[in-house]
């Protein structure tokens, strides 16, 4: 006999998990989630790779109960931002001072995050986890989907919904045929934890080079971790240097504003696409998350927009009833509210990028002019504080 529930959910990522868990906090649908990986298990080494979300993503985290769990060293709030551009005198500051909220967000560890929201999900009576467990074939019907899988868990499951939640190459959005427009930066990101000599203030620090941005995100205890985009062959450059030549690299790239640095950890490299599906639904299997849409990380929006995905499509499922929640016309809706605000944020990360990537004379006078412009009006910089905490 197949294992029947309402919705399942494949993949166990950070959109995924959450949201398993806020649908099953807020309604009695019956819910599963499947994960092609073992369960996550804690890691007394720091991870290198840390999320900035504002917050609608941290509202989540609250709801569900992982916030509080994630305690000082996984979970740090920041409370301003100075951006600054190499090749013009444009500096520019936002400040929790300009908005209703004591912080603009938190800096939170994306694996302990996962694993708190992985072991919250695998404990929860409300759902069902299964890790291990891959999917291999798939059939959409009318009213509901069959889904095949090999490994540990069901090996035929019926829901009434999918929902694609297993990020940027997702099996499922290539399954129900959804085209999805992708874009190779040809850069890559490498992450890294750093410790500072001067201390960040709660701030974090951004400076856009020629060659790509780095991003300075603060952590407890002056430490920090960075998000350093660069052009392959100069990322590859950066990769192969020692620790201490890499230290004094970035130091230099800092302009030393946070004085000497050390490296905690070591660097890890992540190639940096965009993706956008061309649509969310294919009859009654919805996309969410990066499997949806993935950004270029200059600002930090991925994962913010993917937890606004997972509010957005709770509040639609929780307000029809459980024989309707894979009907078109409800995950139509979803698209409608989703997509547009995604697609924006996007090409606003491509308009940037393209932006700070040119050298020229009238370019950066126009970069710099901006940045001092934007700086002093109080309603555009608030503007911009809202898409960066995620508002
Ligand atoms: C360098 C870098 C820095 C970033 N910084 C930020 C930031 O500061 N702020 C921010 O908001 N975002 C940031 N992002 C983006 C953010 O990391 C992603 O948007 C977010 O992690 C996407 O989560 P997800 O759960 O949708 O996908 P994923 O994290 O990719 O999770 C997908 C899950 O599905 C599972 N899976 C895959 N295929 C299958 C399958 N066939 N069957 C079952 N399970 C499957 C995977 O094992 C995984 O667990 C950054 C990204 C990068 C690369």
């Amino acid at each position: 006999m197949p294992s029947e529930y309402d919705i399942v959910i494949v993949g166990a990522g950070l959109i995924g998990s959450a949201l398993g868990l806020h649908l099953a906090h807020k309604s009695d649908l019956r819910i599963a989630i499947i994960e092609r990986s073992s369960q996550l298990k804690s890691n007394p080494v720091p991870n290198q790779r840390v999320v900035a979300l504002g917050a609608t993503a941290t509202d989540v985290l609250s709801n569900v109960g992982v916030l509080d769990e994630l305690g000082p060293e996984f979970c740090h709030p920041y409370t301003h931002m100075h951006v600054w551009d190499e090749n013009s005198r444009g500096e520019l500051d936002f400040d929790a001072l300009d908005t209703e909220h004591p912080q603009l967000g938190h800096m939170i560890d994306s694996n302990q995050c996962t694993l708190l929201l992985q072991k919250q999900a695998a404990d929860s009576a409300k759902l069902d986890c299964f890790f291990d467990c891959a999917p291999h074939a798939l059939e959409l019907f009318d009213d509901h989907a069959v889904l095949n899988t090999e490994g540990d868990g069901p090996s035929d499951i019926v829901a009434k919904l999918l929902v694609a939640a297993d990020g940027a190459g997702s099996w499922v959005r290539q399954q129900v045929k959804i085209f999805s427009n992708h874009r190779d930066y040809g850069q890559l990101g490498i992450v890294a934890r750093i410790k500072t000599e001067e201390s960040h203030q709660d701030c974090a620090w951004q400076r856009f080079l020629r060659t790509g941005p780095i991003g300075v995100l603060p952590l407890a205890g002056n430490q920090s971790s960075i998000v350093w985009s660069a052009d392959k062959p100069l990322a590859d450059q950066l990769m192969e240097l020692s620790d201490e030549e890499f230290s004094t690299t970035l130091e230099e790239a800092l302009e030393g504003r946070l004085g000497g640095v050390e490296l905690l950890t070591a660097r890890r490299a992540f190639p940096l696409r965009s993706q956008r599906a061309e649509r969310y639904y294919a009859r009654n299997t919805v996309l969410i998350g990066d499997a949806a849409h993935s950004i270029h990380p200059l600002a930090g929006q991925g994962a913010n927009l993917g937890f606004k995905d997972v509010v957005c499509l709770s509040e639609l499922l929780q307000a029809v009833d459980s024989d309707s929640i894979g009907r078109p016309s409800v995950l139509a809706r979803y698209q409608r509210k989703r997509q547009a605000d995604n697609e924006q944020t996007d090409a606003m990360m491509s308009a940037l990028y393209t932006a700070y990537r040119s050298n020229s004379a009238a370019w950066s006078l126009m970069r710099g002019t901006g940045m001092n412009w934007l700086s002093q009006s109080d309603s555009l910089r608030r503007l911009f504080v809202e898409q960066a905490i995620g508002l």
